[in-house]
């Protein structure tokens, strides 16, 4: 640390010229994450000093923590339910599985050998989950379109199963499980049902308002007893702010989890109000109607894409339930390098080889998808140029 500190102009020209190279939103295609909203920018900073990890202070900010949670609740179908606001998709998951553990475990059916049954394409956060709890994660297939098999998700329930995990809407591939039909499936199993609709959870409700065909995912489903939803993607809430949801309030009390910590509900200890104002902010000033406008916008810049993909040549792997595009680009992983040296930032898919995969954000608009073709077709033209000579 410096002896003596630097003015505060000198810190602020150094911060600024560190954040101008971060790749602007307008170049951005590979982030499930989105420009936050401006009011949630705006009153997250004015909650900046909040800490809901004493809420014998921050009673005002708490108060707005349970009416975000209580909107979460009611916008997946169960006003009912429980849940707080976290740090982001990963500790919901986290808090979801230790809630299914404990509850077998109250139930005397916690074995040796705890159990999770999982497609492939969940998210590898729950990787780092199963890693940390000592968990056995169970893979079964998917079918043709990527999405868990409901008959295989039962085939694979045993005395050792203490949860099983559907996404809705992966981040990989904004795949939609068939969760009424896995929760059908696993109904006389008795095994806990977590539903990751981290990516999807603020879409798939108002998609199908829009009409759009995509299976019921949340506490519609009986059946289903957590859900994980993440403000910081499509709730256009500022970074860190996840939610974790349960049916029931008795699977929610600290010491579900976490034997002798009554105060805490959540991994985090001291955490930040800023994520409950700006997620609560968001939902407010929105509506159902603003998030169904973002959502048909949403989907129709999508189509727009997969339009300007088809007549440039490239078609497309998966039809996609969301708006993630997986367009066949041949010497992909090259492609992405060329455009990302071009100031452009694409992904691409793990599962195809010559998967380029597109991620449709708010922020691609109409203009974005316009400047990124000619630079996805020069950079295409010059790897085939390559290979080829
Ligand atoms: C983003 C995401 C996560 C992890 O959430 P973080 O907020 O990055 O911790 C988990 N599951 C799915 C489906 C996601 O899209």
């Amino acid at each position: 640390m410096r002896e003596a500190g630097l003015s505060a102009s000198a810190v602020r020209t150094e911060i600024a010229a560190a954040l101008s190279e971060d790749i602007p939103w307008t170049r951005v295609l590979n982030s499930i994450c989105t420009e936050p909203h401006p009011l949630a920018v705006e009153l997250s900073h004015a909650a900046s000093h909040t800490n809901l990890g004493d809420v014998r202070i921050f009673r005002g900010t708490k108060r707005i923590e349970r009416k975000a949670v209580a909107l979460l609740l009611e916008l997946l179908g169960h006003p009912q339910g429980a849940g707080s606001l976290v740090s982001g998709g990963t500790e919901a998951n986290l808090l979801a599985m230790l809630a299914a553990r404990q509850e077998a475990r109250a139930a005397g059916r916690l074995t040796g050998r705890p159990e999770v049954i999982v497609g492939s394409t969940v998210h590898f956060s729950f990787d780092k989950i199963f890693s940390a709890l000592g968990v056995t994660a169970v893979r079964v297939p998917v079918d043709d379109g990527l999405r868990l098999a409901p008959d295989s998700v039962a085939a694979a329930a045993n005395e050792n199963t203490i949860a099983a995990v559907a996404t809705a809407g992966s981040s990989e591939l904004g795949v939609v499980d068939p969760v009424d039909d896995i929760a059908t499936a696993l109904a006389r199993h008795g095994v806990w049902l977590h539903v990751d609709a981290a990516t999807g959870g603020f879409i798939i409700p108002f998609a199908r308002e829009l009409g759009r065909r995509l299976p019921q995912f949340d506490f519609h489903v009986d059946g289903v007893r957590s859900i994980t939803i993440d403000p910081h993607k499509y709730g256009l809430a500022n970074v860190p702010a996840g939610a974790i949801l349960f049916r029931d309030q008795e699977a929610y009390q600290a010491d579900s989890f976490f034997l002798d910590t009554p105060a805490h509900t959540t991994l985090l200890g001291t955490r930040p109000g800023s994520a409950a104002v700006a997620t609560y902010a968001v939902l407010e000033h929105l509506g159902r109607e603003g998030f169904v406008e973002i959502t048909r916008t949403n989907f129709e810049n999508t189509e727009y894409l997969t339009t300007q993909l088809t007549e440039a040549g490239y078609g497309l792997l998966i039809e996609p339930d969301l708006n993630i595009v997986v367009a066949r680009v041949p010497h992909a992983a090259e492609v992405s390098r060329r455009l990302d040296a071009d100031g452009w930032i694409v992904s691409t898919s793990k599962r195809f080889d010559e998967g380029l995969r597109l991620v449709v954000a708010r922020h691609v608009t109409r203009d974005v998808i316009d400047a990124f073709m000619p630079a996805l077709v020069k950079a295409d033209h010059e790897v085939r140029a390559e290979v080829a000579g």
